[in-house]
This record gives C-alpha cells, sequence and structure tokens, in this order.
C-alpha cells in the first residue's frame, strides 16, 4: 500500500478508536499531519483544548510558538510533520496516563515506520520518555539519542516555555541546532544503520493494521 494511502488508514483507525477512556470525553480524535515525505518529525504529547476542537495537532498557543520557532529555522509548519503520543485530549489537559500511552503507542510507532523520517524533534517528556523512558527531560534535551530504531532529538515542550521562565531560551538554543542536528543524523544513517519496514499487505490487498 502506498504511502499516503496507508496513513490515510492509520488515521481512520484512530478516528475510531475506542479501546481507551479518553475518546468517551473527547471532541474530535487528533491523529497528526503535515508533510509525509519530511526528514523531519516533530512528537507532542497529547491534543488540548483547540486540538481537541479542530482535530489538528498544536493549532493553540503552543502551536503558535512552534509556527515561530520553525520559522525562524526557514520551515513552514507545512514543510514537516506534526503529531502526538496520545491521539484523544485527557480531560482537562491532564497528563496521559500509563494504560492510555500504551494503548496508543500502536499508531505513531505505525505513522512513524510508514513516514520514516531522518530525525524525530520530541516535544516534552512524555513524547521523550514514549522512545526513551529512562530518559530526564532536564539532561537530555539537546542531545541527538539513537533509542527504539530512531535518532531523537529531546527539547523542551513549547507550553511549558511559555510559561515563563529560562526554558524557552533553551527551547529556541535547541531548536536553532535543528538543521544541524539532521544534517548529523543522515551522516550517522548513510553509514548503513536502517529502520524498520513499513508492514505487508494481505493476499487481498488490505493491510492488516492489527490496531
Ligand atoms: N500540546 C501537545 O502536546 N500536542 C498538541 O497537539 C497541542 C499541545
Amino acid at each position: 500500500m502506498e504511502k499516503e494511502k496507508l496513513l490515510e488508514e492509520i488515521a481512520k483507525n484512530i478516528k475510531d478508536c475506542k479501546k481507551c477512556r479518553l475518546y468517551q470525553s473527547a471532541t474530535n480524535a487528533v491523529p497528526g499531519e503535515g508533510n509525509i515525505n519530511s526528514k523531519i518529525v516533530f512528537v507532542g504529547e497529547a491534543p488540548g483544548f483547540n486540538e481537541d476542537i479542530s482535530g489538528r495537532p498544536f493549532v493553540g498557543r503552543a502551536g503558535k510558538l512552534l509556527e515561530t520557532l520553525l520559522k525562524e529555522i526557514g520551515y513552514k509548519r507545512e514543510d514537516v510533520w506534526i503529531g502526538n503520543v496520545v491521539k484523544h485530549r485527557p480531560p482537562e489537559n491532564r497528563d496521559p496516563l500509563p494504560d492510555e500511552i500504551s494503548t496508543c503507542k500502536p499508531f505513531l510507532d505505525l505513522q512513524l515506520k510508514t513516514i520514516h523520517p531522518v530525525l524525530i524533534v520530541t516535544l516534552g517528556r512524555f513524547a521523550m520518555n514514549y522512545f526513551y523512558p529512562e530518559g530526564k527531560i532536564s539532561r537530555d534535551r539537546g542531545n541527538l539519542t539513537r533509542a527504539r530504531d530512531y535518532l531523537i532529538y529531546p527539547v523542551y515542550h513549547p507550553a511549558a516555555a511559555l510559561r515563563g521562565n529560562s526554558m524557552m531560551a533553551d527551547l529556541r538554543t535547541d531548536f536553532v541546532r535543528i538543521p544541524e542536528v539532521l544534517k548529523k543524523a543522515e551522516e550517522i544513517l548513510e553509514k548503513g544503520d536502517t529502520f524498520p519496514q513499513i508492514p505487508s499487505q494481505d493476499s487481498d490487498g488490505q493491510l492488516n493494521l492489527g490496531l
């Protein structure tokens, strides 16, 4: 199945998902969006109020900051793919619970295998810990890390930076380095490392997503 179709199929599965409690209080699922051929993918935690209303990731205040930071390094939001660990909004924007993260995990895993990015920029600790459970955001932010089959670059979450402290400066410092980190990630991959493959199709042409 071609990449675009597969991602649409995954999005459809996400919209229909009732595997954890979050769909009950959510308005819309937020599968993720953007350039599915991007070398860089941004992964956040979970949809907030505005994302729940619109069904799109990072469209509130944190999203505006993300767009500003992207612009500063020469990207528009449409140039990259943006998604979240958890696809339905946790009530009152509470932290996602461990069982909600693990139930939702196959969706992001499959999206990433399909998009096959060079670099994953994780926004905040939940996204970093998805790939790298031992990670500590204050220690590991700004460091390119190999975690599960991916190269990840953890940075602070834009919403945390908006709370007004030194995190904003740190987030900017880390963001400005993204083009250089992408180059480094490409060099690492050129040395022969591989990514997981897109799952195969059934004989009738239907993809068994197992979601
Ligand atoms: N915060 C996130 O982690 N994700 C969004 O989509 C919006 C805000």
